[in-house]
């Protein structure tokens, strides 16, 4: 098995988690490459023209939007339409995540300083503790704080109100939200992976706010290899930028895309050293699969949670990886993409597992 550390996944360039790397310099600010409107906002037809029609109905009726769950993969552009939503109506945009409130009163303070019709955004909402999500329920459905005064038979509660706000839950993944959580949701939206094209939209647009040259194929190499994430197109953008400076005259062409990513070891489908660890090793020490999540994890020293969240869904997508009850398996694709032979044994290993399901 190759070797493999542990903070490789860390100095991921394709990882669609956000890095440092998002938000090196100033004029380079993750925010500064942000879409403010809906109209900027590339791709994403459906969630973009269900959420105009909301925008436009809270206005006319002079109310705070209903309370909004974005789900999809990292990357996709979930806290940049939160942003948008808040622009769009005109509020203040509050920003916090599941895992930063720890206790019940932080939130209980967030929440009673925001004010009429501002957007308040949870990322990664699933990671909310039980106790602090007993506070948003009140909160999201009566515009309330329950809050418990005292113990013991002389405990009472008593009711605080909120001013009127909007909830926006990002999530990577909508089946670990607990049901009464997602049922106070008015609105669901699941972003999907963007198209070559659309990347290819956002790279040009970068560049352009970044003020860096690139030609139409250009843009188009680095779409390609983009997994379907906006996130890592604006950051091979960057990286592709520094080889163009110094190796091709300042301007982002095809050869110098294509170049400058298979020195960074990305490959035509966008796949990266890991990714391909992950294939070779489910096929070469599971025999294609099946293998389960936790057992793959600890072969390649990375959380099943991380397999599943950030590397998973593309791998599905392109029809690499299949997700079975007993395991992950690699498909025909992976083996051909990775030059191995799907040989016999393994073949008929993997028809079992999907006749099995
Ligand atoms: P998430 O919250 O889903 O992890 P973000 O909203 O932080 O993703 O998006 C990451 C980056 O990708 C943003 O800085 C933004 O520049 C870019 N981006 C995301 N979605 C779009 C889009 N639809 N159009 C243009 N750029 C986008």
């Amino acid at each position: 098995m190759a070797e493999f550390h542990e903070t490789d996944f860390e100095n991921r360039i394709v990882s669609s988690s956000f890095s440092p790397e998002d938000s090196a310099g100033v004029r380079e600010n993750e925010n500064t490459l942000r879409p403010k409107t809906l109209e900027e906002y590339v791709g994403q037809e459906t969630a973009k023209s269900n959420l105009s029609v909301y925008l436009e109905a809270a206005r006319r009726r002079g109310e705070p939007m209903d309370h909004v769950l974005l789900y999809g993969p990292p990357g996709l552009g979930k806290t940049t339409l939160a942003g948008i939503i808040a622009a769009e109506m005109g509020v203040g945009f509050r920003v916090t995540s599941g895992p930063a409130i720890e206790k019940p009163g932080d939130l209980a303070a967030l929440l009673s300083s925001l004010n009429e019709g501002d957007v308040l955004f949870i990322d990664e909402i699933h990671r909310l503790n039980r106790a602090v999500e007993e506070i948003l329920y009140p909160a999201m459905e009566d515009f309330a704080l329950d809050i418990i005064i005292g113990t013991g038979p002389a405990a009472r509660s008593i009711r605080l109100p909120l001013e009127k706000f909007t909830l926006i839950g990002a999530t990577t993944r909508s089946g670990q939200l607990s049901a009464p959580l997602r049922d106070r949701f008015g609105v669901l939206l699941r972003l999907e992976m963007y198209t070559p094209e659309e990347l290819c939209r956002i790279a040009e647009r970068s560049a352009s706010i970044l003020d860096i040259e690139i030609e139409h194929e250009g843009a188009m190499e680095i779409a390609r290899r983009s997994r379907g994430t906006p996130r890592i197109a604006n950051r091979l953008l960057k990286r592709v930028r520094d080889f163009a400076e110094v190796l091709g005259g300042g301007v982002i062409t095809h050869d110098c895309a294509a170049e400058a990513l298979s020195r960074l070891e990305i490959d035509a489908l966008g796949l990266d050293r890991i990714d391909r660890l992950i294939l070779t090793s489910i096929i070469q020490n599971f025999s294609g699969g099946p293998v389960g999540l936790e057992t793959l994890g600890a072969t390649i020293g990375e959380e099943s949670v991380t397999i599943e969240d950030v590397y998973e869904p593309y791998l599905m997508q392109i029809g690499f990886l299949n997700r079975t009850p007993r395991g992950r398996c690699a498909t025909q694709n992976a083996y051909d993409h990775l030059g191995i032979p799907f040989s016999q044994g393994k073949g008929v290993a993997q028809q079992m597992t999907l006749e099995d399901n």
